[in-house]
């Protein structure tokens, strides 16, 4: 692990998370469980040949993890970096129904006990009492923006009204989503306010346009700014939580029109997203493709030189989603490879 650590890599940190089986899973004949656990970084799991394959991330969370486990691992070494002005990435990626809204928001993201809370609201309090507990830190502004990508198209979930912005970069902003409603905020119940508004109006869009939400990718946008005393100038910092669209094969057979449309998009933006995070993993990478899907660009100077990310890959423990959770795990493979 040391070894791996030292590696150019390690400014990205890769996890795989297998939820519980779930109620129906237990009930019906999905209840065999497809890998086998041998230690908080590894566990064997049958590849493409039915053969028995070891694999090693930065952590695994198994079914008894605590919400807490993902955050305290994964997500706080991001957020106290954002405070000193490094922006940063979270992102679940998995097929529908692995977790992935789970590890984000919890069951609900309003209506949650303190232990099911979710990485968002966890980064939004984390953020607070690293501002507030630095004593060189005088005054900061948090502000969120939340928008939601659909064929390719960005919408504002904080201002349906906006529906197609365009992502832009300049020197002072770096990469900017021009015309994206940005709302300060003053403290975590504020923010989970105003978070389970744009989770409300993703509800609402997905009614009118008859979408679902695991066709689309959501990302939580948190920009820190702040003055300090021993140093003038005002640092910002930026964390982007992604909330993938759903990762799996749609059959080619059958498919046609908005679902193969949604297909095309979605696989484009993920192997986008897949071919940046190894071309970053990569010691000197000579060309990262961000213009190749709006994810990476609004990604672009939060998932590159020194600003740091993470990769949560939510798979099913039921071995009748196995073909799926091995894509899962072979996505966080090949971003770790160098
Ligand atoms: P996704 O967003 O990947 O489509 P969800 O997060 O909605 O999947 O999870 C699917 C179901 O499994 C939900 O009912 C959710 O509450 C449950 N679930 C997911 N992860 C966990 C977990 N770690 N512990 C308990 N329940 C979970
Ligand atoms: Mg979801």
């Amino acid at each position: 692990l040391n070894a791996r650590m030292s590696k150019p890599n390690s400014n990205v940190t890769v996890c795989v998370r297998f939820r519980p089986l779930s109620h129906k899973e237990r009930k019906g004949n999905d209840d065999k469980v497809c890998f086998k656990k041998l230690d908080s970084e590894s566990f064997v799991f049958k590849d493409e040949r039915d053969e028995d394959v070891i694999f090693s991330f930065d952590k695994v969370f198994y079914d008894d993890s605590e919400q807490s486990d993902v955050y305290n691992f994964l997500a706080m070494p991001i957020v106290t970096d954002a405070v000193n002005g490094i922006n940063g990435t979270i992102i679940t990626y998995g097929q529908t129904g692995a977790g992935k809204t789970y590890s984000m928001e919890g069951p609900s993201i309003l209506h949650c006990n303190e232990l099911k809370t979710g990485l968002v609201q966890r980064v939004v309090n984390g953020l607070f009492d690293c501002l507030r507990t630095s004593e060189n830190i005088t005054t900061w502004t948090v502000k969120l923006s939340m928008v939601e990508i659909y064929l390719e198209k960005v919408r504002d979930l904080l201002d349906l009204s906006k529906d197609n912005l365009q992502i832009k970069e300049s020197k002072s902003q770096g990469i900017f989503i021009s015309g994206a409603t940005e709302i300060s905020i003053m403290n975590g119940s504020d923010a989970l306010e105003r978070l389970s508004e744009g989770i409300a109006n993703r509800a609402v869009g997905e009614t009118q346009m008859n979408l679902a939400s695991s066709r689309s990718h959501c990302l939580y946008i948190f920009s820190v700014q702040h003055g300090s005393t021993t140093d003038e100038r005002v640092r910002i910092g930026k964390i982007i939580l992604v909330d993938l669209a759903g990762s799996e094969k749609v059959e080619k057979t059958g498919a046609e029109g908005r679902v193969l449309d949604e297909a095309k998009m979605i696989n484009k933006s993920l192997s986008a997203l897949g071919n940046v995070i190894n071309a970053l993993t990569t010691a000197k990478p000579n060309h990262v493709p961000y213009r190749d899907s709006k994810l990476t660009r609004i990604l672009q100077d939060s998932l590159g030189g020194s600003s740091r990310a993470a990769l949560l890959c939510c798979c099913s423990p039921s071995s009748s989603n196995s073909p799926e959770s091995l894509s899962t795990i072979r996505f966080g493979t090949r971003t770790k490879l160098i």
